[in-house]
């Protein structure tokens, strides 16, 4: 990495950087250049079993649940039925499926397997995904560190899928640091994800989680890795720039929270990293009352937003009302427009969107209440 260009970077004042991010954007063609979008989902959180122990995590199975949510082996079927029903008559247009990473190496998950008729977790993913896709409802899947091959098995069944690269710091494996008992969370594991999410053509979200221990270099270097894997692949929809939230009953406790010029920060990096290839993404009931803030830094989506379900990383985070920010674009001149979980780019874009998959978004009419007037 060029230390020069980082030095340079982080150098730049919000003011300079919020200059240089309008001339990227005005680069875009003008029915591009003032909209932001958002995804009408829902969330299937299938198992909160997982191998690794983040010390910043609240969805470990380890961890003890809010009032009355619970840890889950294997999501129910009538609960999962429900939750799709529920969603159908919410009009989501997408499902979030997650869980904790490899579950299906737990005997408890394992068990609740045989009795679905499941070979494994990955074949359980594929039939609820069958049952969502007969409702119109795309997935997007992430289920954490998958294989070259479980990811090539669940292509057909997915719109688009994701996983976080959180960041490449070693420092964070380290005696006492949050990664120290999760090698799941290796930097070489997660790229090798993500560059094999490009190889098989799979519109992919990643992101950085920001303030769990990583320094600005590592943040600017993980930026720009983002950008050399999507240079080789142009798989990359959106990066999601994620701010640690702190909560009670989690090992972690930071000795200094990411602040709000340094998220501004960051995603002004971003955009002038990535111009205007990926999307960035600022999830908006992160920083609730900042949103503007936010719109000045260019950014373009406020991810997924559910009418129904919880943020299941950080519960006590609710989601805003779509009108309210609605509301904040238009009062900001931009508009505010429903999108697919698979951007609109990579429909056309060959072999990046199986056939089934445009079948069920043939059958989708996006909410046109929010869209460009
Ligand atoms: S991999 Fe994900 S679910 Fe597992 S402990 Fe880490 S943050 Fe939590």
């Amino acid at each position: 990495m060029n230390e020069k260009k980082i030095k340079q970077l982080i150098s730049l004042t919000i003011k300079k950087l919020s200059i240089k991010v309008k001339d990227i954007k005005d680069q875009l063609p003008e029915e591009d250049r003032n909209v932001i979008t958002y995804s009408k989902n829902f969330t299937l959180s299938l198992s909160n079993y997982c191998i690794n122990q983040c010390g910043y995590c609240f969805y470990n199975y380890k961890i003890p649940k809010l009032n009355s949510e619970s840890n889950v082996i294997l999501l129910s079927n009538e609960h999962i039925v429900n939750l799709i029903q529920k969603a159908f008559q919410n009009e989501c247009k997408e499902a979030l499926i997650m869980s904790g990473e490899r579950p299906g190496r737990f005997l408890e998950v394992k068990k609740e397997l045989e009795k679905r008729k499941c070979s494994d977790f990955i074949e359980f993913v594929k039939d609820v995904s069958t049952y969502l896709l007969d409702f119109n409802i795309l997935p997007h899947t992430n289920l954490g560190y998958l294989t070259y091959d479980e990811i090539k098995n669940l292509k057909k069944y997915n719109a688009s899928m994701g996983l976080m690269l959180e960041s490449t710091s070693m420092k964070l494996f380290e005696k006492g640091e949050v990664h120290e008992h999760s090698l799941g969370k290796m930097p070489k594991k997660r790229i090798e994800h993500i560059n094999n999410a490009g190889k098989l053509k799979i519109p992919f979200t990643t992101g950085l989680l920001l303030g769990i221990g990583e320094s600005i270099e590592d943040i600017i270097g993980d930026l720009y890795l983002i950008k050399e894997i999507n240079d080789k692949y142009g798989h990359i929809q959106e990066v999601i720039i994620q701010n640690f939230i702190n909560k009670q009953n989690i090992p972690y406790q930071p000795r200094k929270s990411i602040t709000l010029e340094d998220m501004l920060k960051i995603v002004g990096f971003a955009r002038i990293i990535f111009e205007n290839d990926i999307a960035i993404q600022v999830p908006p009931n992160l920083i609730p009352g900042f949103e503007r803030e936010f719109i000045d830094m260019g950014i373009d989506d406020f991810g997924g937003i559910s009418p129904f379900t919880l943020d299941f990383i950080n519960p006590e985070n609710q989601w805003p009302q779509i009108e309210d920010l609605y509301k904040i674009c238009k009062e900001k001149g931009y508009n505010l427009k429903e999108r697919l979980p698979i951007y609109s780019k990579f429909i056309k874009k060959e072999s990046f969107c199986p056939e089934n998959i445009k079948k069920v978004i043939d059958n989708i009419n996006l909410d046109d209440k929010y869209s460009v007037v």
